[in-house]
């Protein structure tokens, strides 16, 4: 037999169409571009955000690039953050930066403290450190980026007064009728507003009285002075500071003016020396702006150069599944889910919940691609990249989820009566070194109700009885395997005064169990899975299914979109020796696949104890989604 070989061309065949097959990612061209022509290659980083001095005091950067993840904490991370996290941070990654936590919390009033434990929680979850060793004077040492846009409200109103002092900058006291109307539209330019002329000297005293205190809530903002004829709006004039008195969350009373979020935004990845500020679609009409503010604040020595730079990505869409934290708040606050980490919503506390891991989602968001053209991705992709990665890690394991008795009747015959026979199953049959495990089969088991049919449809392979069949003859009961144990074939069943089926009985066709010599001495074409329930373990099965049921939720009322079977719960069992297994693992519960039946999480909410189990499907083992 020659070895096997690859042929050069062969090799290059694969690499096209491994790189045909391999989602795009536009932001990786600019920063490959960037490190080849160096252009962050003279930063310098002060060990923490600061201005340009404090910059220019500190090391050659030890990162190549900085990126930040910059989650607004109003909510819950939803899979669409999931996307960004992993833009950011593995970009970071991969190219030898670092990426910063930055809790955008500019705006007074939505922050809570919880939304920021569960943004870290996730974040971290999802395995990802914000921990880098770049403090100037301490090599080695590990810093954590975590940072919040309010430690930045110094120097966003030294901004302020600066671009006012240059000109650059004005505070405007027109209504706010009067603002909007002067805006102008598409069609219309905008005109200037009567207090756009006042000198610099005039504009700095208003906003310092602004900042004092003594103008009320909405009597003025502060604006740039740009052009009120830009065909771009974002460009006429856009506000950068209001009038609010609110107790913000970090600065208390501080303030009683907040910088504008696209004010803010820029000027926060400037302190932090961000080079590639990523972020989605809807603020490409931003970048201008974006820009001029970090030009003009570099012009005035204020910020080191070279500024980041913006760009931007398509937003990612899934089918059937909502990304809109105001949406979420909805469905939490109506009561159609059972909180922020229900198993159905799409929420990352809720996608662990439910089953995924990491791995899957990091995957999922690569598979998804990274592109300037939006789209919806199917739902299926995220189911099948769940299976992708669960496929050859998760532990296999035997469960009934609508159980019906199976009764051998020739067990105490063949094997004396109370006899438990052993068993051995692959812990998961692509990896031989995880090892087997290990339960038993007794008189008595329960099976699946949809594996026993009293007549056999066409086709149906599993246990039914002796009966006669249409051509008036009398037909032999079926033999199947019970998996890892024996054949059995069907000899009988019993029903109930309402004639539901209560057992099924069978006998055990001796020397057939599975791994022995004599396995294959009865052909079968039915294979089923069982527990014993001399030892079987009690366990709820919820059985989750899309939370909409129309492909694109969002559009109409909620009520209207939602899938009323989202959610079914069904009493079963699980093979003896599985709690053993669960609590000798570490607190974080990890997914099983139960054969036949799908991948299973227990719940990480209910405590494990051996009255009852608690189990999430997280998906079937093949997409069987019917509208
Ligand atoms: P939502 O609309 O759900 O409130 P948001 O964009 O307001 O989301 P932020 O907390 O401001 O939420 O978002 C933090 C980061 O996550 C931003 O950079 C934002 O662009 C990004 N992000 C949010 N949703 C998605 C998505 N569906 N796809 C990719 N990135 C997203
Ligand atoms: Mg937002």
């Amino acid at each position: 037999m020659s070895t096997p070989h690859t042929s050069p061309a062969a090799t290059a065949a694969a690499d096209a169409a491994d790189a045909s097959t391999k989602p795009s990612n536009f932001l990786r061209n600019v920063i490959e571009q960037d490190l080849e022509q160096g252009t962050y290659h003279q930063r310098q980083w002060g060990g923490s955000p600061g201005d340009a001095a404090h910059h220019a005091a500190g090391i050659q950067d030890p990162a190549a690039v900085r990126m930040r993840f910059p989650p607004e904490p109003n909510g819950y991370l939803h899979l669409g953050h999931a996307k960004s996290i992993w833009v950011n941070f593995s970009m970071a990654q991969n190219y030898g930066g670092a990426c910063h936590l930055r809790f955008d919390d500019t705006n007074p009033e939505k922050e809570e403290q919880e939304y920021v434990d569960s943004i870290r929680e996730m974040v971290q979850w999802l395995g990802y450190s914000t921990e880098y060793a770049d403090v100037p004077g301490q090599p080695g040492a590990l810093q954590p980026h975590v940072y919040y846009a309010s430690d930045y409200f110094d120097f966003m109103y030294r901004a302020a007064e600066y671009l006012i002092e240059s000109g650059n900058a004005y505070v405007d006291e027109q209504s706010a009728e009067d603002m909007r109307t002067n805006r102008g539209d598409f069609g219309r330019p905008g005109v200037n507003s009567p207090f756009r002329s006042r000198t610099p000297a005039e504009n700095l005293a208003r906003l310092r009285e602004m900042r004092d205190g003594q103008l009320p809530d909405g009597a003025a903002v502060v604006r740039a002075k740009i052009d009120m004829a830009s065909p771009n709006i974002n460009m006429r004039d856009p506000a950068l500071y209001r009038i609010r008195r609110a107790t913000h969350h970090n600065t208390g009373d501080k303030w009683c003016i907040y910088p504008m979020y696209t004010f803010a935004h820029p000027i926060e990845d400037a302190l932090e020396q961000i080079t590639h500020s990523f972020c989605t679609l809807e603020f490409e009409d931003q970048r201008p702006f974006y820009d001029w503010l970090l030009t003009k604040l570099c012009e005035g020595g204020l910020l080191q150069t070279p500024p980041p730079r913006q760009y931007e990505f398509a937003r990612l869409n899934v089918t059937h599944v909502i990304t809109s934290k105001r949406r979420l708040r909805q469905l939490v606050e109506e009561g159609h889910v059972d909180g922020w980490d229900d198993p159905r919503m799409p929420t990352i506390a809720g996608l662990r919940r439910r089953g995924y891991t990491p791995d899957a989602i990091k995957l999922f968001c690569e598979r998804s691609g990274v592109s300037k053209s939006g789209g919806w991705i199917d739902y299926s992709t995220l189911e099948g990249t769940l299976r992708d990665v669960l496929d050859p890690v998760a532990p296999r394991a035997l469960a009934v989820l609508e159980p019906l008795k199976l009764e051998l009747t020739n067990w105490d015959e063949l094997f004396g009566a109370g006899h438990q026979e052993p068993c051995l199953a692959p812990i998961n049959p692509h990896d031989e070194a995880a090892g087997q495990r290990q339960f038993t089969l007794g008189r008595e088991s329960w099976i699946e109700a949809e594996d026993f049919m009293e007549v056999p449809a066409k086709g149906y392979r599993r246990l039914y009885p002796p009966y006669t069949g249409g051509d008036g003859q009398p037909k032999e009961g079926n033999k199947v395997r019970l998996k890892y144990g024996y054949v059995i074939e069907c000899t009988g069943f019993e029903k109930d005064a309402e004639g539901k089926v209560t057992k099924v009985l069978a006998q055990v066709i001796a020397d057939t169990k599975s791994g022995t010599p004599g396995a294959d001495s009865v052909k079968v074409k039915g294979v089923i899975g069982w527990v014993g329930a001399h030892n079987a373990t009690p366990a709820e099965f919820r059985l989750y299914e899309r939370l909409f049921k129309v492909e694109h939720p969002g559009e109409a009322d909620l009520s209207e979109e939602l899938n009323p079977n989202s959610l079914n719960v069904v009493q079963g069992y699980v093979e003896a020796g599985l709690l053993q297994t669960l609590q000798a693992e570490s607190e974080e519960p990890k997914p099983q696949q139960v054969e036949r039946l799908g991948y299973f999480i227990r719940d990480r909410k209910t405590p494990l104890t051996a009255e009852k189990l608690v189990f999430n499907r997280a998906c079937g083992l093949k997409d069987g989604w019917k509208p």
